[in-house]
């Protein structure tokens, strides 16, 4: 009989699939508690569950998770995990620690399809979308590798993905997230951010979490060139969308705006965006391109960020910018997926620095 992945499964569907079993429903509750609230994977060692039914849980489940191969911790205590799924697909997560929050930032599908022209991870196509698993288990294995007075208190969708373009995926991973008899993180601590896949936006309204968008552009001219989505998607139609999920869910949307030298750092982009995002609560975080190799782009001069800001703050936007970390470990999304060369660089946990 084929064992199920026990990651996939929100906890309704859980106690669906123990009935069907011939088990009692509860003995589902009994399992979510101990994998996700103890982080308990051993059946063996999960005291309370009868011992003929401990004894045939791991006939019933697989509690694999992604593989992890490489953990990198930078100096400034970013730390960044590169998974490997059917032998050499890679993705990211990337652990953010600040003073009043530790965020994960987690991948929804190797590769991407939206071929923003300035992403690392947009060169690299659509490979495969991660399943729920896969995303749970980054979360699951971060918190099983980090020391135990970390507790990750964020989750953010912004690493390798459209999450939009797997929402199949990400949906369930959300519930599995959120699920007060588990994880237990508050929806409003979980953000996903979108290229501006403007008909699904909803589905992140429905989920009652946090949305961000990757604005990066002014106008509907740069934004053309640098994301192809918007050809399809144009900015009125994107901010229409903003201000509806805004208008429901009473919670200001993030734009988050990287800045690409003599593209879209300009003050006349700046007083563009004022325009176009005057409708909608937001805040608007200014992130300061991260330079790789090849890409044809470059960070503009601090001096050019922060005339940026002033303009939008003088206008009354809050509106902040991203400080870079964990450059010493390629902490840019793709950047370590493009730097693995299949073999493990255990080194690098002990080191802290890729060389
Ligand atoms: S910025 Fe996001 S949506 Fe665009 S190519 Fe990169 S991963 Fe995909």
């Amino acid at each position: 009989m084929e064992k199920h992945l026990f990651f996939n499964y929100t906890h309704d569907q859980l106690a669906d699939l123990i009935k069907s079993h011939g088990k009692e429903k509860f003995r589902a509750h009994q399992l979510f508690k101990w994998v996700y609230e103890k982080k308990e994977l051993n059946p063996e060692n999960m005291t309370n569950l009868a011992k003929n039914f401990r004894q045939e849980v791991p006939s019933i489940f697989d509690f694999s998770l992604p593989r992890v191969v490489s953990h990198l911790v930078s100096q400034d205590g970013t730390q960044k995990f590169l998974f490997e799924v059917d032998k050499g697909l890679t993705f990211e997560a990337v652990l953010i620690p600040a003073s009043d929050r530790n965020t994960l930032c987690v991948s929804s599908e190797v590769g991407c399809n939206m071929a923003c022209s300035f992403c690392f991870t947009g060169k690299q196509k659509l490979k495969r979308r991660l399943s729920v698993a896969e995303i749970v288990g980054q979360y699951m294995q971060v918190v099983g590798r980090i020391s135990s007075d970390i507790r990750i208190s964020n989750i953010v969708f912004m690493g390798m993905g459209e999450p939009l373009d797997n929402w199949q995926s990400v949906g369930p991973a959300i519930e599995l997230l959120h699920d007060s008899r588990g994880i237990n993180l508050s929806r409003k601590k979980i953000t996903v951010s979108t290229s501006g896949l403007v008909p699904e936006i909803p589905l992140i309204t429905e989920a009652g979490v946090r949305l961000a968008v990757s604005l990066n552009a002014s106008n509907d001219e740069v934004r053309n060139q640098i994301m192809p989505i918007n050809k399809k998607y144009p900015l009125h139609m994107l901010m229409q969308a903003c201000r509806e999920h805004a208008r429901a869910t009473r919670d200001r949307v993030t734009f988050e705006y990287v800045m690409l030298k003599d593209v879209n750092d300009e003050p006349k982009n700046a007083l563009e965006v004022c325009e176009l995002v005057k409708d909608v609560p937001c805040k608007i975080n200014l992130i300061p391109f991260n330079e790789h190799p090849d890409s044809g782009f470059h960070r503009p001069e601090s001096k050019k960020v922060y005339r940026f800001q002033e303009i939008l703050l003088n206008r009354g936007f809050h509106t902040t910018i991203r400080r870079t970390m964990g450059r010493d470990i390629y902490a840019a999304c793709g950047q370590l997926t493009s730097k693995y060369d299949g073999r493990p660089h255990a080194q690098e946990v002990a080191t802290g620095v890729l060389g």
